[in-house]
């Protein structure tokens, strides 16, 4: 950016401030939406560094999982929560890039450098079209450039629609995910090491879908990275 256009986005910020996301206060030239001590007091669990955690707890004798990680957990109510509401269902996808590219900062020095591949887990095209974005894409996004892996949203997708899960019990929302995963190119997923990433983990059943789905696929690998522990 040159002198004069630093200039006009200066003259422009002090008309039109930019605010951070979570706690409104105004945004310095560095910052991207969310404001540092807004990034720094999220309430991080650090499961990268202790590999039996809850997240990878969920999956144990349900699918065979490497490695399983959250970024931070919310409860309800919080500013973090109403950031996640604005992230997922008010257009804010790009809060999805700045998160994830934070957690894989976080990440980069661990087991987790071990993956192959990203791939977020995908929305059936109906769903996409209504909203716009895949969040979980956004998220992956980040994660891709701060882990230098790969990012591939083509090989695997959501290939039947599903209704809401927020409502369901464990076992239908198992039974509401069984089978509607699709590997479009398994000659891309062969012998890899996946980290599926996704915005929430609940309880598991989306993400264990994804991997029976994957694990089908011979010498491949599943490792989990969710933004958010509800
Ligand atoms: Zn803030």
């Amino acid at each position: 950016m040159n002198l004069f256009t630093q200039y006009l986005k200066d003259f422009f910020n002090l008309l039109f401030p930019d605010l951070c996301i979570v706690c409104n206060s105004h945004l310095v030239n560095q910052e991207d939406l969310i404001c540092t001590k807004c990034l720094y007091d999220l309430p991080k669990t650090n499961y990268h560094k202790e590999l039996d955690n809850p997240v990878s707890q969920l999956f144990w004798g349900r699918t065979k999982v490497e490695y399983a990680t959250g970024f931070f957990t919310f409860s309800k109510g919080s500013d973090y929560q109403t950031m996640m509401h604005k992230f997922k269902y008010h257009g804010n996808k790009e809060i999805g890039y700045v998160l994830g590219k934070s957690f894989g900062n976080q990440i980069r020095n661990s087991v987790f450098n071990q993956v192959d591949v990203i791939i977020p887990v995908p929305l059936h095209k109906s769903k996409l079209k209504k909203r716009g974005y895949n969040q979980s894409e956004w998220i992956a996004k980040g994660l891709s450039e701060a882990l230098l892996k790969p990012l591939d949203v083509k090989s695997f997708i959501r290939s039947v629609a599903t209704e809401t899960q927020t409502r369901k019990s464990r076992f239908d929302r198992w039974k509401n995910v069984e089978n509607i995963f699709k590997i479009t190119n398994e000659n891309a997923l062969r012998g890899k090491h996946v980290l599926l990433v996704d915005d929430v983990v609940t309880t598991g059943s989306t993400f264990e879908a994804c991997a029976n789905a994957i694990l089908e696929i011979e010498d491949t690998k599943i490792s989990i990275a969710t933004l958010a522990v509800a």
